[in-house]
């Protein structure tokens, strides 16, 4: 055995590679068989106006219910999905749900709360991409203008141009386009001027260091400052704080997401969230 044995690390890298792979193609099996199996769900998570201090849309945040896995977070499948085209049936059933749960809050009596679906490069690169999701948001006879697209500024900067042209149909045609995660990655501000987008979300990292970081704070000022000029609008995401919440009021952020508000949450805790959520008064010492 000696001659042809392997080494033991080299044994044990071929080793563990095939458990990865052989573990991707368990969860690739599961995560087809969930998307036809209902075991896909959407939670909401609650976007505040900071202005007048009340909910003016959700955002759809896609959870996976595994009988096996239990509550399975984006993070941990997304990339899975994108890698095996899964994204696509899955892109177009987020959409699909998230107009549906549009169309009920509706019914309900609130006419005007947007909707943001996230949307993965992977889809904006299909060829039918444009007339795929005008063709849902059509048929849930959803006013165009009340859905918005978010898009991850870091992918989207690699294949600009090929996709703006694909984002500028959406536009108009009425629905919005969100650049999310923004200041991460590959950001990069030359693009910002060029970019069919309506409203910028400001990365969760720059909001967590507003506390902490005494560079941050002129740093997120300016960053909303130059998308005010560039006449977007923005969106603070993963606000914690009531002292996060004041200081981006006062740099004048148009409205604010995080748990400061809610948690993303089921459908059925939409409503009841709606009819009991109170503006909240600037608490600056929290
Ligand atoms: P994202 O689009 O940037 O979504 C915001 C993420 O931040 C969500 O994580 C949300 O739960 C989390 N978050 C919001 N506020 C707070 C806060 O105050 N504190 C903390 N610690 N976290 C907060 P989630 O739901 O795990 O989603 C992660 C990512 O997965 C999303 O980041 C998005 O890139 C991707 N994703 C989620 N749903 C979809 C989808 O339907 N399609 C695609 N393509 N990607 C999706
Ligand atoms: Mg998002
Ligand atoms: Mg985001
Ligand atoms: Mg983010």
């Amino acid at each position: 055995r000696a001659k042809g044995q392997p080494d033991n690390r080299i044994a044990f890298f071929e080793q563990s590679m095939a458990d990865e792979a052989y573990r991707k193609l368990v969860l690739e099996e599961d995560l087809r068989h969930a998307l036809n199996n209902d075991e896909l769900l959407l939670y909401y998570q609650p976007i505040v106006d900071c202005v007048t201090g009340r909910v003016s849309g959700f955002e759809a945040l896609l959870r996976w219910n595994s009988p096996q896995l239990g509550m399975v977070s984006p993070l941990q499948f997304i990339r899975l999905a994108e890698e095996t085209g899964l994204i696509i049936p899955i892109g177009l059933w987020v959409l699909q749900e998230g107009c549906a749960f549009l169309a009920r809050l509706y019914r309900a009596g609130y006419v005007d709360m947007l909707l943001s679906v996230n949307v993965s490069i992977i889809q904006l690169l299909q060829s039918d991409f444009v007339e795929s999701m005008w063709a849902i948001v059509r048929d849930a006879g959803i006013p165009p203008e009340h859905i918005a697209f978010e898009i991850t500024e870091g992918l989207l900067m690699e294949t600009f141009e090929a996709n703006s042209e694909k984002l500028r149909l959406l536009r108009q045609r009425g629905m919005k386009i969100h650049l999310d995660d923004f200041g991460t990655g590959y950001s990069s501000l030359k693009y910002l001027q060029n970019l069919p987008v309506d409203l910028v979300k400001i990365d969760k990292s720059f909001i967590d260091e507003l506390e902490g970081n005494e560079h941050t704070v002129p740093l997120v000022d300016s960053i909303i400052a130059l998308v005010h000029r560039l006449g977007l609008q923005t969106v603070a995401e993963g606000v914690e704080t009531g002292l996060q919440h004041s200081r981006l009021a006062c740099f004048g952020c148009d409205r604010i997401q995080g748990y400061l508000i809610s948690r993303p949450m089921p459908e059925e805790q939409v409503l009841p969230f709606l009819k009991e959520y109170k503006p909240r008064q600037d608490n600056s010492s929290t």
